[in-house]
Parts: structure tokens; sequence; C-alpha cells
């Protein structure tokens, strides 16, 4: 094990590398992570993510918990403890500040390229701790679009949700699905934010999908409420 990933009484991945970022705080009302939000970094390396994640001088100072490079490389630089500040403006099942209900993780990607083998073989691994401390079911693991729609579109319509969810990591729509609901109705109880139907539709697309064109469609319906009966955020 590294003495970079020494740090005592840290909670987080076992084998990351310990790169603390003073970009965090504490989490307001005593919240505990029940999300987890999924970033690109949209920069040209990793390395460059990992100076902007750390640098207090910056305009609008950012963070994350995680920032995992292409080659499987992972740094944590807050303790998952704390609140980061990936999320931003936005909301999930009807509560606004995520960041302090949520832990965030950057995939280093100048986007919107394919994401590499080892680094998804990383985050699942990641996403398995993670899931497993702090009791998130599938349905907590997000994109930074489905709760920032209109403002956010990372991690974009190249990420692998699939994969995910056959792990257990994430959701996925059944494919023998065939009820249909009401659309503005089921994207709310899944959890997008319901003040504007096209931005959120247009979100859900993006994460589920990213192929569809055009105005709502029967297969948006179905997949919609098939999430929603199954993985309602907020359920419990
Ligand atoms: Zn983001």
């Amino acid at each position: 094990m590294s003495g970079a990933a020494g740090a005592p009484g840290r909670i987080g991945a076992p084998g990351a590398l310990w790169h603390p970022s003073p970009n965090h705080g504490d989490r307001r009302d005593g919240l505990r992570p029940g999300l987890v939000v999924l970033h690109h970094t949209a920069m040209q390396s990793a390395e460059a993510a990992l100076e902007r994640l750390c640098d207090a001088t910056f305009e609008a100072p950012v963070s994350a918990h995680y920032l995992i490079a292409e080659d499987g490389r992972l740094w944590q630089l807050v303790d998952e403890r704390a609140r980061a500040w990936h999320a931003g403006a936005g909301s999930w099942g009807g509560r606004g500040d995520v960041n302090s209900r949520s832990i965030g993780i950057e995939l280093a990607n100048p986007a919107p390229n394919p994401y590499a083998e080892p680094q998804m073989a990383r985050l699942e691994a990641l996403l398995r701790g993670i899931l497993a401390r702090w009791r998130i079911p599938p349905e907590g693991v997000i994109a930074h679009s489905d709760m920032a729609p209109g403002r956010k579109t990372d991690p974009g319509p190249k990420f692998d949700w699939r994969r995910l969810a056959r792990q257990g990591l994430s959701v996925w729509p059944d494919a023998q699905a065939a009820a249909e609901g009401d659309l503005a109705e089921d994207l709310a109880r899944i959890g997008y934010p319901s003040d504007d139907m096209a931005l959120a539709l247009q979100a859900f697309r993006l994460r589920f999908r990213p192929w569809a064109r055009g105005g709502e469609s029967a297969a948006d319906r179905i997949a919609a409420r098939d999430i929603a009966a199954r993985f309602a955020a907020g359920r419990g």
C-alpha cells in the first residue's frame, strides 16, 4: 500500500493517491452523501485538472472528492465526509445543495472522447467502495447533466451507463418494458428538476437515449416509466 494513501482518519478509497484540495467545507445540516455525481474534466490532461481542482485562487474555486485519469490513476482530493465543490446550481429529487448530499468524481477526458478501459475499471472499483460505505443505492449514481439540465452536459453521450448498471452501479431501462406513462410526471419521480420539461427530457435522453431526436416519443415515455417505477428518487 502506498504511503501517500495513508492520511490518518481519512475516509475514502484505500488505493487512492491522497492529493488534498483546499476547496471544500462541511456538509450542511449534518447531511450525508446519498448520491454520487459523475463529471468529466473537459481539460487537456488529468494533471491540468488536478491543478485546477486544488487551486484556491481560481476565480470560481472547484474541487471533487476524486479524479480518475484515462490510464486509471486515482487521486483523492477531499475526504468523503467533507463537502467538495463540484455540483454547483441544480437539484435532484426535488432537493438542492447537491454538494452537501453527494460525492463528486471527475473523469479526465478532453471530451467528447470515449472513456478508456482502465479509467472505467477504476471507476467501477471506486463506486463499489463508495456505495458500500455510504449505503447508496444504484439509482444514487447520477450525471452532472441529470441535476443541472441545460447547464451541464457531462459526462456526456459517450459515457457507458449501461455497463455500470449491469454491475449494480447505476440504472438502465429494461429493454422489455412496454408500459407508457406521463413523461413529465415520471421524469420528476426519477429525480429530474421539473421546472423545464424540455430541458429535463434533453437531460434524460443524454443519459439514457443519446441517439434520440425530435419531440417526445413513446420510447421516451416507456423508458422513463420503467426507471421511475423501479428507481424513483427519494423513496425510503
Ligand atoms: Zn461537471
